[in-house]
């Protein structure tokens, strides 16, 4: 027995008290007769290309084995695609896993990570949970990160700067020149990390790839997946790119064997069918401008202004009558209570109900009844 207070749970970290829950995308509940269309979680509406699907089955054959630790033919393909070395890259489990690796890596109690907001949820939760804290800095007026604010914001205690680019909810990407501006403002001992997870969708020539941003600069990092424009979210895998003290530490914090074979192998067979992946990524924007268009025609502000794979409502006190709208219309979209929605462009026919429903709450539109 133990001495001393009796204690009826386990003790956790006080870090973890009042972390926000992680939402994901609520899934499509099909109604009778009403078809569901998921348009929640960003994902991919294709479905796996046959080439990737093969080489993950002759994978499957193989799951008694444990992964390559090192993913080192995936490594070899990415660095190949991007002209990088393979000691510049660290694959992980998702973008998602590899953020919690830059965060393990560089912030810790005491730490501030510096971030904009509103932008991922998934920062304020892997932030928290290393002890670090978050240092919001509002989004402009107009939906995008306000660099000079967040380079005003660095301390002596910043460990980390977040930069999403497009900005998951709203869509908005950084431009060259004010990038350029705040990368020269930030301290060089300070890592910046420029999350592109919707790089491939970006068709304004005024955004940089960061990938050509940080060949220069050893204090930059950049973050992809093959969730989106690959469509692997479920096989969860993406990699860091960055120069080779900050990708070193990146593979030591790690889960071991964290990324499956099967990921693996997914991975690098879209490389190579890239062609055809990035001829769906294109019709896909085509839909998102056939959607941006129809929505300035209904007058939403800045819902033309979005680069990714969605567009972004600012509803505010009416986000829940147009997510409720939209449900029973059958296409779930994903709401941020109070503020606005998010709408992944999906189906034609999926983007066609959610044109029908949005209508009824086009700014000047008289309220649905
Ligand atoms: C979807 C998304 C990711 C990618 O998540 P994975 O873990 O790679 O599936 C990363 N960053 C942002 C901003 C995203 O929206």
């Amino acid at each position: 027995m133990t001495s001393g207070t009796e204690r009826s749970t386990p003790r956790l970290r006080a870090a973890l008290d009042g972390i926000p829950s992680y939402r994901p995308g609520r899934a499509a509940t099909g109604r009778d007769g009403v078809p569901a269309y998921k348009l929640s979680s960003n994902e991919n509406p294709y479905p796996p290309l046959p080439s990737v699907l093969e080489t993950v089955r002759e994978s499957a054959m193989s799951f008694n084995r444990y992964p390559d630790m090192f993913a080192t033919s995936l490594t070899a393909a990415i660095a190949a695609r991007f002209g990088v070395p393979p000691t510049h890259i660290a694959i992980g489990t998702g973008s998602v896993g590899v953020l919690q690796q830059v965060v393990q890596a560089t912030a810790a109690e005491g730490d501030e990570v510096v971030y904009a907001w509103r932008s991922f949820e998934a920062y304020p939760i892997v932030v928290q949970v290393s002890g670090a804290r978050s240092v919001t800095v509002p989004l402009r007026a107009d939906e995008h990160h306000d660099l000079d604010a967040m380079a005003a914001a660095v301390t002596d205690r910043t460990r980390l700067v977040l930069v999403c680019s497009p900005n998951n909810p709203t869509g908005t990407a950084v431009r060259r020149a004010e990038l350029e501006r705040f990368l020269d403002r930030v301290p060089a001992d300070v890592l910046v990390v420029i999350d592109e997870a919707y790089r491939e969708f970006v068709r304004d020539p005024e955004v940089p790839d960061a990938i050509e941003i940080y060949r220069d600069r050893p204090n930059v990092a950049v973050l992809r997946t093959f969730s989106k424009a690959y469509g692997l979210a479920g096989l969860r895998v993406g990699f860091a790119i960055a120069h080779e003290p900050v990708a070193d530490a990146l593979r030591k914090t790690a889960v071991p064997f964290g990324v499956s074979g099967l990921a693996q192998v997914a991975a690098t067979a879209s490389l190579d069918a890239e062609d055809e992946l990035l001829a769906r990524v294109g019709a896909l924007v085509v839909e998102r401008s056939r959607v941006q268009n129809a929505l300035r025609e209904q007058g939403w502000a800045h819902a033309g202004d979005s680069e990714a794979n969605f567009v972004w409502l600012r509803l505010g006190g009416r986000t829940e009558e147009f997510t409720g709208a939209c449900e029973s219309a059958g296409v779930v979209v994903r709401p941020f209570a109070g503020e606005g929605a998010r709408i992944t462009i999906g189906e034609p026919e999926a983007n066609d109900v959610f044109l029908r429903v949005v209508k009824g709450f086009a700014p000047g539109a008289a309220p649905s009844t």
